[in-house]
């Protein structure tokens, strides 16, 4: 069976190693050239989708890329700790997490594939798909059209194979909070912070997180919460205005947030946050979305690259243990909708309880000091992360089969 996969991001290249360690020949379509893997945010990988490259035989691609990390360290604007959470069940190795940029993530992927003979095109833009029910037929932007058996849509939040499947299904919607992030290089502040450790800021009028590196510079990013920025006001600033008007909404913040941003540099600007709450078909025909394709949780949850990777496993596991094809596709539905759906309502809470209230500072910490200690916390959050897919044969389910005793 020949697969087509659409998007070379997370989840294309990890669904191409995984169909083709369940007996299915990928072609991987990406729209951009090859990357150098240096554009855009830096972001987590939970030990739920560390465990899914391990699956895949991939895990170790993320050592060279990222640097462990641990813990999540939240305070308030006047820098008093509101609470502190492992980032989640560790592996048996002891691994949490791994903090890297996405695209390097995306980069080591895609070479992965190819080393293993899989056929990964880039600059192959796909601008239309038809369907029937024994194939597909995609159109690439060159005119030239592929024939397969399958077609993956993993091709992220705008997904052209979710408005093909379901064309009436609701477009990702904006969250609230715009987006920033850049680093600040060789700076003293990154032995001042902790290693392996998140710092985040409730700050009176940003959230801002900070992560050192083992090389002595901090990542970090910044929320702030108003109105999406159009595109016309993106351009209106430069990057260094971006950044100065950054520092100044984390000024009045304790701690080194608007030192590490005046000093920084940004590669990430006036990003509107988004996420794509419940598409109610994933498949049709040969056709089925995976990953931000068909539920994308908001940065906030830390857990949209790791349930892409998750979904890679379990669409390969059902096409390889089911009949047909539309009996894999709608065992990999049953297998993974309740999970993800649930993840991506925690996203919102998590977005949400970024934007300052009405209540005055003071109030805010007591109340998060409170979320943190009875609500949110290592326990109530194990389901999350402590999940593993399987690769061998038998039903895929949503157990939480890796939570330590008790949770
Ligand atoms: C700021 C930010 C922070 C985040 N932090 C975290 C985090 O800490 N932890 C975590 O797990 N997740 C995080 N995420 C989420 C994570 O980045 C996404 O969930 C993940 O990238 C989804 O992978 P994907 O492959 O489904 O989609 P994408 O990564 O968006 O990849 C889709 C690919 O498809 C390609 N494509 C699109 N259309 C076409 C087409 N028509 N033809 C061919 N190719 C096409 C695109 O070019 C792209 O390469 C974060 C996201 C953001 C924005």
């Amino acid at each position: 069976m020949k697969a087509l996969v659409v998007g070379g991001g997370i989840a294309g290249p990890a669904a191409a190693l995984a169909l083709q360690q369940a007996g299915i020949e990928p072609v991987v379509l990406e729209a951009w050239p090859r990357s150098d893997g240096e554009a855009g945010s830096w972001f987590t990988l939970a030990s739920n989708g560390l465990h899914a490259l391990d699956l895949l035989g991939a895990r170790h691609l993320v050592a060279p890329i990222g640097f462990p990390s641990e813990r999540n360290v939240m305070v308030g604007a006047t820098g008093r700790v509101l609470g502190t959470m492992s980032l989640g069940v560790p592996l048996d190795d002891g691994t949490v997490a791994v903090t890297m940029k996405r695209s390097r993530l995306a980069a080591a992927l895609l070479d992965e594939a190819g080393r293993r003979g899989i056929d990964v095109r880039h600059d192959s833009r796909v601008v239309h798909v038809a369907s029937r029910p024994d194939g597909v037929t995609v159109t690439l932007e060159d005119g030239s059209t592929l024939e397969g058996d399958l077609l993956v849509g993993a091709d992220g939040v705008r997904s052209l194979v979710r408005r093909t499947i379901h064309p009436e299904a609701a477009p990702a919607r904006y969250v609230g909070l715009t987006n920033f992030g850049g680093i600040t290089e060789a700076t003293s502040i990154a032995g001042a912070l902790p290693a392996r450790e998140w710092h985040f800021v409730f700050g009176s009028r940003a959230f801002f997180g900070a992560h050192p590196t083992p090389d002595g510079d901090v990542v970090w990013f910044v929320n702030v919460p108003g109105p999406a920025i159009t595109p016309a006001e993106r351009a209106a600033r430069t990057p260094e205005q971006w950044r100065d008007h950054l520092e100044g909404l984390l000024a009045a913040d304790a701690g080194p947030a608007a030192d590490l941003v005046r000093s920084g540099r940004l590669e990430l600007w006036a990003d509107n946050t988004q996420d794509l709450p419940r598409v109610a078909r994933w498949h049709r025909d040969r056709m089925v979305v995976i990953g931000d394709a068909a539920h994308a949780p908001s940065p906030s949850s830390g857990q949209g690259a790791a349930l892409a990777l998750e979904d890679a496993v379990v669409l390969a596991t059902c096409l390889r243990d089911a009949g047909t094809v539309e009996e894999a596709l709608t065992a990999y539905d049953t297998a993974r909708r309740a999970r993800v759906e649930r993840i991506v309502a925690a996203g919102a809470r998590s977005s949400s309880s970024k934007i300052p209230g009405r209540a005055g500072r003071a109030v805010r910490d007591a109340m998060m000091r409170l979320v943190f200690r009875f609500v949110v916390t290592e326990r109530s959050s194990a389901w999350i992360t402590g999940h593993r897919v399987r690769w061998e044969p038998g039903e895929q389910t949503a157990e939480e089969s890796a939570l330590p005793s008790g949770a």
